[in-house]
């Protein structure tokens, strides 16, 4: 760019930020730390609507109008300052970024995959989920050197392309014709550096939810600098605008020259709380209150119609396919009275012999959830589940596991017990506090994984009903108690059963539910999406079930008391509101209570009141309605809530208009 075109970027730049970003500056200028980097966030879309010709200057040389428009920004915020009539208060700060957002909406400019070698050299914005974060190291800028000739003294800058390395000037650039190339280096030679920044390299990787079946997702380093340091963490899902870069090695002798593609980034823009939104349509929401409305009468028979589109491929298993769909609805994240937060995700691990259809539940899952990552428990990659610390080309890096990169969505893990040693002593405070505390190599931070876990594992050797689930899967208790549910599907020899199964398999008939009627895989995701939503609140009648069938469990549990915990109340109140989600209505009822209580029976924390169910030969009721009302007497009985059951029962014997 010739001088002119810089003056003038400069220019309309300066008035645009003195117009438009006046309050910014000024509340820059107010704050203490004078050397501190502050941003300035501007709409690269409002820009250049309000001159063209800056945002053609912009497109074709991205890094030269970025440094134009901080100096111009520099000198808008001291103009500022000196306008003001009161100046008390108020300092210069040298180190201002003007920080460029939102992009026009284009393919070229806004990306969801990885940019090529093609787009070297130009501004764009990216999409990605952090994967890998580096210690953060201080970096020499710029150098003064002088001439040993003519004693000009004069500024060079580390070089980009080539790691910031400083390259020895060629010639003299003073203005006297001096044609010395004989230097010296005034910096760095007894002081410590005194041109530097803060610098952190992170490699973010595409979403998986954005990527067709199939493929890979790839990844690319991504360069941040100054107040863009330490400004996300592994796990978040970003926004990164910045140019493309190249950069390769100082050469060397014998040794293959590799250009790397990276993005110097300009601004980060950190979503994790859209992350797993999904644009819901109102059609699509009032296709599911018609669906409700139609089932007013008999709202279990709906929710079994929503089960049995649950991973149809699998036949029966109505009550792993009712687990599974709790979990993936979800409870209520609250606060405790001693502030602790107390997650709202739900965990369940199936245990069961191979072939007993635990994967394809997972599978299903991870399908029907946007933010979701499928593996296994020795992990996909060397980071396991957890987190670990990875050395790359001489460096400390930090790289995510799956259930820091299934943040704020579901996490899939088969073979669960397979579980790289590294993990075992992290994965407790994964699962119930819902961080992972780092503290390795230099690296400390905090990484979250608010994430609703569903496990599978196989027992080691033939599962033993005498031992414990513990003995049975070589897992420990404290880790099995992380788990809200842990239902045991036992192959257990049942001629019935495996006559049903069979002609299901051969004639594929005999479904639970017509499969004209099944829910494609899209309406579940829209569903699912939709419920997350619900916030429902516990009814009197519920509160009261949860209660005594907690306290019910602690004495029997007397002994070990250990293993009935308050947790074991938070899994209860979770699975209700999840079940209430599930049902599509705000308030938790007893119908949700009940039904939590029976589905924790079959669980390994429960069998307190009916003791055990095989939950692999579990088929759909064949009147949902009778079903409940038989747990009700059942549940109620034993729990001594005569009065609540006889309201349920009246509730139940109205006609069913008027059931309500
Ligand atoms: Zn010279």
């Amino acid at each position: 760019m010739n001088s002119d075109q810089v003056t003038l970027v400069g220019q309309v730049f300066e008035s645009y930020v003195s117009e438009y970003h006046k309050n910014d500056i000024l509340l820059i200028l107010k704050e203490r730390d004078e050397d501190a980097h502050y941003p300035v966030v501007v709409n690269a879309m409002t820009l250049f609507e309000t001159n063209m010709e800056i945002g053609e200057y912009f497109t074709v040389f991205p890094n030269e109008v970025l440094t134009i428009f901080d100096s111009a920004l520099r000198r808008s915020a001291l103009t500022i300052l000196q306008s003001l009539p009161e100046p008390e208060g108020f300092s210069m700060k040298q180190n201002l970024h003007a920080r460029i957002s939102g992009l026009p909406v284009c393919p070229e400019l806004v990306r969801e995959h990885i940019p090529k070698t093609k787009d070297v050299g130009h501004f764009l914005s990216v999409t990605g989920t952090v994967i890998r974060t580096s210690v953060v190291k201080v970096l020499e800028y710029e150098r003064d050197y002088m001439c040993n000739k003519c004693k000009h003294v004069f500024a060079v800058q580390a070089d980009f392309e080539q790691y910031y390395t400083f390259c020895w000037p060629s010639s003299c650039p003073s203005l006297e014709s001096c044609d010395s190339s004989k230097f010296t280096c005034l910096s760095g030679l007894s002081s410590s550096p005194a041109r530097c920044r803060d610098y952190q390299e992170i490699k973010i990787q595409e979403q998986v939810q954005r990527l067709s079946v199939g493929s890979i997702p790839r990844s690319m380093k991504v360069i941040l600098e100054d107040d863009l340091v330490d400004s996300c963490k592994s796990g978040d899902d970003l926004t990164i605008y910045g140019v493309v870069m190249q950069r390769w090695k100082p050469f060397q002798r014998d040794v293959r020259c590799e250009v790397e593609i990276v993005l110097k980034s300009n601004y980060v823009q950190v979503n994790n709380e859209q992350s797993s939104g999904m644009v819901m349509d109102e059609e699509v929401r009032k296709e599911f209150e018609e669906f409700w409305e139609h089932y007013k009468c008999d709202p279990f028979a709906g929710r079994n119609e929503i089960l049995a589109s649950l991973c149809p491929q699998v036949f029966g298993m109505y009550l792993v396919k009712l687990a599974v769909a709790m979990v993936l609805a979800g409870g209520i994240q609250r606060t405790d009275a001693a502030g602790t937060r107390v997650r709202g995700e739900s965990h369940l691990l199936l245990v069961g012999d191979p072939g007993t259809g635990k994967s394809q539940f997972l599978k299903y899952a991870a399908k029907i959830t946007p933010r979701s990552v499928l593996t296994t428990g020795i992990g996909s990659t060397s980071a396991g589940l957890t987190v670990t610390a990875v050395k790359d080309s001489g460096e400390w890096n930090l790289e995510a596991g799956a259930l820091v990169l299934a943040d704020a969505g579901l996490c899939c893990i088969d073979e669960f017990n397979s579980l790289k040693e590294h993990d075992r002593t992290s994965i407790h405070e994964a699962m119930e506090q819902q961080t992972i505390s780092v503290a390795k190599a230099g690296l400390v931070c905090k990484l979250n994984t608010r994430t609703t876990i569903l496990a599978a594992t196989n027992p080691k050797g033939q599962y033993d009903p005498q031992e414990s689930v513990s003995v049975n899967i070589a897992l420990g208790s404290p880790l099995l108690s992380r788990f809200d549910l842990v239902l045991v599907l036992l192959d257990t020899r049942n001629e019935d059963w495996d006559r049903i199964i069979s002609s299901f398999i051969l004639e594929n008939k005999g479904h639970p539910s017509k499969s004209e009627s099944l829910w494609s895989m899209e309406k579940m995701r829209a569903y699912f999406c939709l419920i997350r939503g619900l916030q429902p609140t516990l009814s009197d009648g519920s509160k009261q079930v949860l209660l005594r069938y907690y306290q019910m469990q602690r004495q029997r549990d007397s002994r070990n008391a250990a293993r009935t915990t308050i947790r074991l109340l938070e899994s209860l109140i979770r699975l209700a509101e999840a079940h209430a989600r599930l049902m599509f209505r705000n308030t938790v009822t007893l119908e949700d209570a009940i039904t939590v209580v029976a589905v924790m029976e079959s669980s390994m924390q429960g069998g307190a009141l009916l003791g055990g169910v095989n939950v692999l030969h579990t088929s759909f009721p064949k009147s949902p309605r009778a079903q409940y009302r038989r747990q009700c007497e059942l549940i109620l009985e034993k729990l001594e809530l005569q009065s609540l059951l006889s309201e349920e029962l009246r509730r139940l014997e109205r006609p069913p208009g008027l059931l309500k």
